[in-house]
């Protein structure tokens, strides 16, 4: 079981489930909205993902018509992204998982937007925009 919060606790989640994928995302959407050189995300099947509390809680932003972004309203944190072409998966920010994860080879993914300030120093697949579009 995967658990996770927001930073100030009002929303909190459970997975009951693998994180089936795992990327880096370096558009200028992610890097704006983490406030952070790129954001990382947890793909799990939607229906091993419940809310602890908090569900009343959430708010979201669509940051463009196919993405949809999740975050706590009270303390500002990202919790997920929903894709309208992905409605059996939810991608969530892994920075509000808690304790050690099990997870299949990381990308990154928009590397042509990547902050001029910030290098890569993995050796994971880079992708210019997103291997998916
Ligand atoms: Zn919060
Ligand atoms: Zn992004």
């Amino acid at each position: 079981m995967i658990s996770g919060k927001c930073e100030c606790g009002g929303v909190a989640y459970r997975v009951d489930g693998e994180i089936h994928d795992y990327s880096h995302c370096h558009c200028s959407q992610c890097r704006r909205l983490h406030g952070a050189a790129f954001a990382s995300f947890a793909g799990v099947v939607r229906d091993t993902f419940s809310y602890l509390p908090g569900k009343d809680r959430i708010a979201s932003y669509a940051s463009s018509s196919t993405h949809s972004r999740v975050f706590c309203p009270n303390c500002g944190s990202n919790i997920m992204v929903e894709l309208t072409s992905e409605p059996n998966d939810l991608y969530i920010a892994m920075g509000t998982m808690d304790g050690e994860l099990s997870l299949p080879a990381g990308y990154h993914i928009y590397v042509g937007s990547k902050a001029s300030w910030h290098s890569i120093t993995d050796d994971l697949l880079q992708f210019d925009t997103d291997p998916e579009d």
